[in-house]
């Protein structure tokens, strides 16, 4: 059995999130996180009660959505409502912040930001980041999965060859294999 890591964990709760999201735009999900214990999700959307993007179309202007809520800004504003502190915490992200969600992760006292898919990094957002202290870090999600796949594949066809498949079967088998994890 293989146990998935926090961050894989973490981060697949970000992208459960994203599925949430109302603004067809882009899809995103955050999930904050202290002392291994999530504390707040949030996910692109409109404000509660609000018309949604997927019902109405984008309201654009200057080329973004000014409809929606950013996944992490809604994430922080939870914390707020409800009194959780987000000091010292960590932050699950599927796509590297914008300038302004940046701002409010390095205001809200959150210490690292683990984003799955670069978007757009904003120079300044980077440069503030460092200024701060606050630490970035890439954990791709999908790449992950995909290797915990590819391992358990590899262990079945081991597991077959063991129990004496006839190994016609068993190289067709292996050349799928080859095909579907090839990168
Ligand atoms: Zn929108
Ligand atoms: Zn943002």
């Amino acid at each position: 059995m293989t146990r998935i890591s926090w961050n894989h964990y973490f981060m697949a709760q970000s992208h459960l999130l994203a599925l949430r999201s109302t603004c067809t735009r882009l899809t995103v999900g955050a999930t904050i996180v202290r002392d291994k214990r999530i504390i707040a999700g949030g996910y692109n959307g409109s404000i509660t009660g609000g018309v949604h993007c997927v019902d109405e179309g984008c309201y654009v202007i200057d080329n973004h959505c000014v409809r929606t809520i950013h996944a992490e800004m809604n994430a922080i504003i939870q914390c707020a409502k409800f009194g959780v502190p987000t000091d010292g915490a960590e932050i699950y992200v599927t796509h590297f912040p914008c300038l302004q969600c940046c701002k409010a992760i390095i205001q809200a006292g959150i210490r690292k930001v683990y984003f799955a898919e670069n978007y757009k990094n904003h120079p300044y957002a980077i440069e503030l980041f460092q200024q701060a202290g606050v630490e970035t870090e890439q954990v791709p999600f999908e790449s992950e999965t995909k290797e915990e796949e590819s391992r358990l594949s590899s262990e079945m066809l081991v597991k077959l060859e063991e129990l004496g498949l006839p190994s016609e079967e068993l190289i067709e088998l292996q050349r799928q294999h080859e095909n579907l994890f090839k990168e």
